[in-house]
């Protein structure tokens, strides 16, 4: 009864949720269960939330905490995540603090007297801290004040023992239900099993609680598997080249993780190690590099992810295999959070899984053998399936997914079946004409023939089946004999010498009475589309904005989504907003934001349009307006573009790339200051691009180089068009 009056205030103060949404944070529209969520915490009930990493659990009771009167205290069981959320609220001008034991005395006494005065909204708490003696009389004191208008505790899963961070502090939280019987609860979790859920709703005393269920499905995560085969290391030069932003790779051990690090340092990628044998100050000093964007890889163990909030992360390579399915689908879920499209990749090898299997081997408790067993199993299920990846994950947490997602190697790329049974046939054979007691290699070798010194030792090249199979590759034998063993129609001792042996199956195949399919790998290489000539363009600008949103957020010391998410950069990019009303529209700038950054951001898409010869409006107010005279660093370059440099050389000499000094030649040209063209592109092309643009006026450079053919760079093509346009200005 009591909670109508409250909603009825929120309805007053705004019309509409999305509105509230809009101008706190950005954002055009809920994600899914969040609106529904947002409406249960203004009836104020009790609730328990479970979404999966990335589903956007934060906001649900943070535009709540705006809503409503008084003080939501958020328990957050780590430092740096407290610390993130509230930049990133401030960052929306929310008045969010946090209290925690990184904090002098002063800082303390001076939050607690900001958050008396009414003046906060959000407190962010560890649970030690929250519970302790001097604390909870100045809770008392707040409620009293300005009223406590809800409890937040986010990882809530903490306070199982059956979840994988049990906290014995959560438990205590129990006692708050108690203590403040008036002001609800809203648990958050990311953990999926009913075990933790009922074991939360209990342990936390939640009244009649509305439990929503989120979907662990991630649409926007790309998965594949790929064979950890000898090129494995170029493919994963490959993927953390062509891949736009910041990029983990998980290893299995120290060790590797180390001799990754190095390897990928040595061909100039920006990448760094995580594991539990550095310094806590390497860690973190390591973390905060990769999450500032300073750092673009990460290379680590399992050590490194729980409590980082970084949400653009866009891929995540498991180079080694991981221990089980759950775990694989929370650490390649910490690409993405955002939601924008990302790219999970595994490797896996039957190496590894000898290594592991070794490992489970050593095991003493039986018990804990046949669990490990099952969950290894599982994940090579997972692994050499033909099925979507999607469905198999999902089923793993009892959750169904028919059909194709669209969005894994399975469903875009279908591996063929193809009836392998001759070939089968010839395998099993071998297998029994070696009398079972050979391992894989071994067979394969007898198959293709080989005159290596086992074979002639055991007169292996005397069999029937002695070089049956040349006409089939080694890997190719592999797959097959894989995927015998994986169908069931072979077995293999796990005494550690991996030794073949036939059983009722294999004889039906070597009968005719059965035939064997197999999936066979059609050659992944992924293609990306080539971009339409808006595409390219919106790439270069793309790039401009990322570089003043770095800026920016290196001058406030935070990382740079807390500025502006990937997306929003985006569609800024796409969009090209040219004044601030346009830009205000664009998902992810809120009021404050939009004060904030819009200028700056306003003029660099106008600076680069500008460059580009492209439409640009009259504004009134002149910050934006572009300056026709050249900048000191411009003029720096054309003292020794005239002494004779090269670009490249003026580049060694600036420290600087070459791309910014052709930036300052085409700038310079524009300026109409005295760039001799004839130093920096051949007379024959220029005077080919100079006809071109006469023909087909002012255009954009890529038709331009589609005229041209390959022989002509967009640098060049740009510097012309730059002195053409100069020229037919006036
Ligand atoms: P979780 O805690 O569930 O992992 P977060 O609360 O950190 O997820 O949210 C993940 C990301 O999604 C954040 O970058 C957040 O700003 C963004 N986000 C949340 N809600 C929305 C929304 N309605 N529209 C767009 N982005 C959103
Ligand atoms: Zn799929």
């Amino acid at each position: 009864m009591q909670n109508a009056p409250k909603k009825a205030i929120a309805m007053l103060q705004y019309p509409n949720l999305e509105q509230a949404l809009k101008y706190h944070f950005g954002y055009d529209r809920f994600r899914p269960g969040q609106r529904q969520i947002i409406e249960d915490a203004l009836q104020n009930r009790d609730l328990l939330v479970v979404m999966p990493t990335g589903g956007g659990k934060s906001l649900c009771f943070q535009l709540p905490a705006l809503i409503k009167k008084g003080l939501t205290v958020v328990v957050s069981p780590l430092i740096a995540l407290m610390q993130d959320q509230v930049e990133a609220l401030r960052n929306n001008n929310i008045s969010a603090t946090f209290l925690n034991s990184s904090l002098n005395v002063y800082k303390v006494r001076s939050r607690e007297d900001a958050i008396l005065s009414g003046k906060i909204r959000l407190l962010y708490v560890a649970p030690e801290r929250l519970l302790s003696e001097r604390f909870l009389p100045f809770l008392d004191l707040v409620h009293h004040q300005v009223g406590i208008s809800t409890f937040a505790i986010d990882e809530a899963h903490c306070v199982s023992e059956w979840g994988h961070d049990f906290r014995p502090e959560y438990r205590q939280l129990k006692s708050l239900r108690k203590r403040y019987l008036d002001v609800p609860t809203i648990a958050l979790t990311a953990t999926a099993t009913d075990r933790v859920r009922s074991d939360i709703i209990q342990q936390l005393g939640l009244k009649q609680p509305s439990i929503h269920l989120a979907s662990f499905n991630r649409q926007n995560l790309y998965y594949e598997v790929r064979a950890k085969s000898k090129q494995a290391y170029a493919e994963l030069l490959e993927l953390i080249r062509d891949n736009e932003g910041s990029a983990i790779i998980y290893c299995l051990t120290r060790k590797k993780v180390d001799e990754l690090t190095f390897k990928l340092q040595n061909e100039k990628i920006s990448a760094l190690p995580y594991h539990a044998g550095l310094s806590d100050e390497e860690r973190t000093q390591n973390q905060t590099r990769f999450i500032r964007d300073d750092v673009r890889v990460m290379v680590a163990t399992i050590a490194f992810g729980m409590g980082i909030n970084k949400p653009d992360v866009r891929l995540v390579v498991h180079f080694d295999i991981p221990r089980n399915l759950e775990s694989y689908y929370q650490e390649s879920g910490r690409a993405g959070r955002d939601g924008e499209a990302s790219r999970c990749t595994l490797f896996f090898s039957f190496g590894d899984i000898k290594t592991i299997e070794w490992s489970i081997n050593q095991k003493t408790d039986p018990q804990e053998q046949l669990i490990a067993k099952q969950q290894l199993r599982q994940v090579i299920d997972y692994a050499e399936g033909t099925d979507c990846r999607r469905t198999i994950q999902l089923g793993y947490f009892g959750e169904r997914f028919a059909g194709n997602c669209g969005n894994c190697d399975n469903c875009r790329h279908p591996k063929p079946m193809q009836d392998w049974t001759i070939e089968a046939m010839k395998f099993l054979s071998c297998v029994a004409r070696c009398k079972e007691r050979f391992g894989m290699l071994h067979i394969i070798d007898v198959l293709r023939g080989s005159k290596n010194q086992k074979i002639t030792q055991y007169e292996h090249d005397k069999l029937s089946t002695y070089g049956i199979g040349k006409d089939k590759s080694l890997e190719e034998w592999r797959m097959l004999g894989r995927s015998l063993l994986h169908q069931g129609l072979l077995e293999q001792t796990s005494d550690g010498y991996s030794v073949l042996k036939l059983n009722a199956l294999s004889w039906q195949v070597m009968r005719r009475q059965r035939t064997v399919s197999i999936a066979v790998p059609i050659a992944q290489k992924i293609s990306w589309e080539e971009g339409s000539e808006k595409a390219v363009e919106a790439e270069i600008l793309l790039q401009r904005l990322r570089s003043l949103r770095k800026q920016l957020a290196d001058e406030q010391f935070v990382p740079p989504y807390v500025v502006f998410p990937d997306s929003t950069l985006k569609v800024m990019a796409q969009v090209q907003p040219q004044t601030l009303s346009e830009f205000g529209k664009l998902s992810g700038v809120g009021s404050h934001k939009l004060a904030q950054y819009g200028k700056k951001f306003l003029a660099e898409i106008k600076a680069y349009r500008q460059e580009q010869g492209l439409l640009v409006e009259q504004q009134q107010d002149d910050s934006t307006s572009f300056v026709s005279f050249p900048s000191d660093t411009e003029l720096v370059t054309l003292k020794l573009h005239q002494q004779g440099l090269s670009i490249a050389e003026i580049a060694l000499k600036r420290n600087l790339s070459p791309s910014t000094i052709f930036n300052h030649l085409s700038k310079l040209i524009e300026k109409k200051q005295p760039v001799d063209l004839n130093q920096l592109v051949p007379l024959e092309h220029q005077q080919k691009i100079w006809q071109v643009l006469e023909v087909l006026g002012d255009i954009a450079l890529t038709p331009i180089k589609e005229q041209l053919g390959e022989s002509y760079t967009f640098d060049e093509i740009r510097l012309v068009r730059e002195k053409w346009r100069r020229e037919n200005r006036k």
